[in-house]
């Protein structure tokens, strides 16, 4: 838990947003400000400001799980014929707004490469 950090509230529930999926370690919620049909975030409980923090600590069991569960979504969501973006946005340059690890799970249109 990061003091001040917005989707650690989200993981304790002290700002509700409904959980689209849970499990000990991960929690995946929709985007508050949707870019496409469907838009979900998938987070990490512990707090790691990016993925190169997580990769520091060690912990890529983690980063695979994140990645894996955001397939399952993809799936669960019918995404999978039609296709689907997952992105990490990481730093400044990455465009990261919120310093808490998350991927970014696009779908439900045809997405623009390369991103501006
Ligand atoms: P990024 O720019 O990659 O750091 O993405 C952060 C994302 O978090 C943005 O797409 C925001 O719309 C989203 N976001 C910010 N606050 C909330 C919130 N309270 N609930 C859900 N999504 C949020
Ligand atoms: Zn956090």
């Amino acid at each position: 838990m990061s003091a001040d950090c917005i989707f650690c509230k989200i993981v304790d529930r002290t700002i509700p947003s409904p959980l689209v999926y849970e499990d000990s370690e991960v929690v995946a919620f929709q985007d508050i400000n949707p870019q496409a049909a469907h838009h979900l975030l998938i987070i990490p409980r512990q707090h790691f400001a990016d993925v190169g923090e997580a990769a520091a600590a060690g912990e890529g069991a983690l980063l695979g799980k994140i990645l894996t569960v955001a397939a399952e979504l993809a799936k669960a969501r019918n995404l999978a014929a039609t296709g689907y973006r997952l992105v990490c946005n990481t730093g400044k340059d990455g465009g990261q707004t919120v310093r808490h690890l998350h991927v970014h799970l696009l779908g439900g249109r045809p997405l623009g490469w390369p991103p501006g």
